[in-house]
């Protein structure tokens, strides 16, 4: 299944599935969109109504597909979900569509990849709740009106920036996910630890929540891995000592920076002598798709103050120069 920028074993989506918190009330952070939708749920719900489009944009493992499931659980209706690159036929689409149930949850992942026939579909369903399609071929070909059940389209991408805006316009709540906060991840590890029965005490929690890029996905991956760890070198308890081995371990640095971390922001000072370099070229250098770079982990890099995106290219920040222990080459830098 295509479903994320990120591949996932079948292994790692189940336990991604049971971490997943199902209620609104143990969705961790995003207070602003928690308390947007408690308000937006609780209002169609009294009114029997659908709840609006949603659209959710952010950085892959921030919640969104988590936050999908919830809206669904909360409105008390069913979820289907699919993904843009999946549906490549109007088709593919149309069927889905037909099939779900009054106020169901419809989820599409990677919605900024939806193809241009399939968006064409998408527009009145989402407006009208009707669409229309050909059947037949050639000259006997017609167009037909189909009425759709009421339902709740909740899209996901990583950038707003790359919907077509007649596609954004039809969303009627549209929420930017933020990264996490160290407190936030520390709650989200402590729940996963005691999910997965590993012994872990504050301050090995909070070591493991520092250092996962202010995501909940790579909290959970990081104590998975540093379970292992504990459990093999530590008697099995998580402090933070064993949080600290098992993180520089896996390469992960103090501040939190994993390999490719590293490797993107070092070819920025070695290479392009801190840029501004476009962001192509830093593909070609340090071999990722451009696509990695800009959803995966530029936004973290930005967000931290490492990297800056000027209308030139991107440059690295004294900060970075500071953290690589390269402070010698600022002065010819900048
Ligand atoms: P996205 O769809 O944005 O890529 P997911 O919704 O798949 O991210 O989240 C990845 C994992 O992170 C989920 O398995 C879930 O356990 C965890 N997670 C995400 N957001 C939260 C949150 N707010 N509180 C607790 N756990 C979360």
């Amino acid at each position: 299944r295509l479903i994320s920028a990120e591949s996932k074993s079948t292994q790692e989506e189940a336990i991604e599935r049971a971490l997943r918190p199902r209620r609104l009330a143990d969705y961790v952070g995003q207070a602003k969109i928690r308390e947007q939708l408690a308000i937006f749920i609780e209002a169609a719900r009294r009114r029997h109504d659908t709840l609006d489009h949603v659209l959710l944009f952010g950085p892959p493992g921030l919640g969104k597909t988590t936050l999908a499931h919830i809206i669904a659980a909360e409105m008390g209706v069913n979820l289907r979900s699919t993904s843009g690159p999946v549906l490549e036929r109007a088709g593919d689409l149309a069927a889905i569509l037909t099939n779900l149930d009054a106020h169901d949850v419809l989820f599409i992942d990677e919605i900024h990849r939806l193809s241009p026939v399939v968006e064409e579909i998408l527009y009145p369903a989402l407006e009208d709740f009707q669409i229309d399609i050909m059947i037949g071929e050639g000259p006997a070909a017609r167009s037909v009106k189909l009425d759709l059940p009421p339902f709740t389209l909740v899209g996901a991408t990583t950038r707003a920036g790359m919907l077509t805006n007649p596609l954004r316009d039809r969303f009627g709540i549209v929420s930017r996910l933020e990264f996490y906060t160290a407190e936030e991840l520390t709650q989200i590890v402590t729940r996963s630890s005691q999910l997965l029965k590993v012994p872990a005490d504050s301050g090995g929690a909070l070591e493991i929540a520092r250092r996962s890029r202010g995501t909940p996905r790579v909290a959970n991956r990081l104590l998975r891995r540093v379970r292992d760890f504990a459990e093999v070198r530590a008697a099995g308890r998580i402090t933070r000592e064993v949080a600290d081995a098992a993180l520089l371990m896996l390469d992960v640095d103090h501040g939190g920076l994993d390999v490719m971390d590293r490797k993107l922001l070092s070819a920025v000072i070695d290479k392009f002598a801190g840029g501004p370099v476009g962001v192509d070229n830093l593909a070609a250098a340090i071999g990722e798709a451009r696509d990695t770079i800009e959803d995966v982990l530029e936004p973290y890099l930005i967000q931290q103050g490492f990297l800056q995106r000027t209308p030139r290219g991107r440059m690295a920040t004294a900060a970075v120069y500071r953290h690589l222990g390269l402070e010698h080459l600022l002065g010819d830098a900048q």
